[in-house]
């Protein structure tokens, strides 16, 4: 019982490695449809170019993930979640004057 309980994970591992080399030979094109949206929009975001590496409100690094974003004077900033937006966009100036815009 107990080798074929062995010979059975071989096997698996044998079918799990076929499956993981076919997947690499895949073209991206065709993965990215299985991607769910929300990982999707998450990677979106962080492909975004924004003009402040931080977030303008509580100065948390974006490339820990970005929660939300919003243009302002042409200038795209991202920011940790909607809540941190929000609080910026009550008052962007007092915030911008805060950080160092190059
Ligand atoms: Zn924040």
């Amino acid at each position: 019982m107990r080798k074929l309980l062995y010979i059975a994970g071989i096997i698996v591992m044998a079918a799990c490695q076929a499956c993981s080399s076919g997947e690499t030979s895949m073209p991206k094109a065709n993965a990215s449809p299985t991607i769910n949206s929300a990982t999707k929009v998450a990677e979106n975001l962080k492909n975004l170019k924004f003009d402040y590496p931080k977030d303008p409100k509580c100065g948390a690094a974006l490339s820990e993930g970005v929660g939300d974003t919003t243009e302002y004077k042409g200038k795209l900033y991202g920011f940790c979640s909607k809540e941190c937006k929000d609080e910026f966009l009550k008052s962007p100036e007092s915030f911008l004057s805060r950080i160092a815009i190059p």
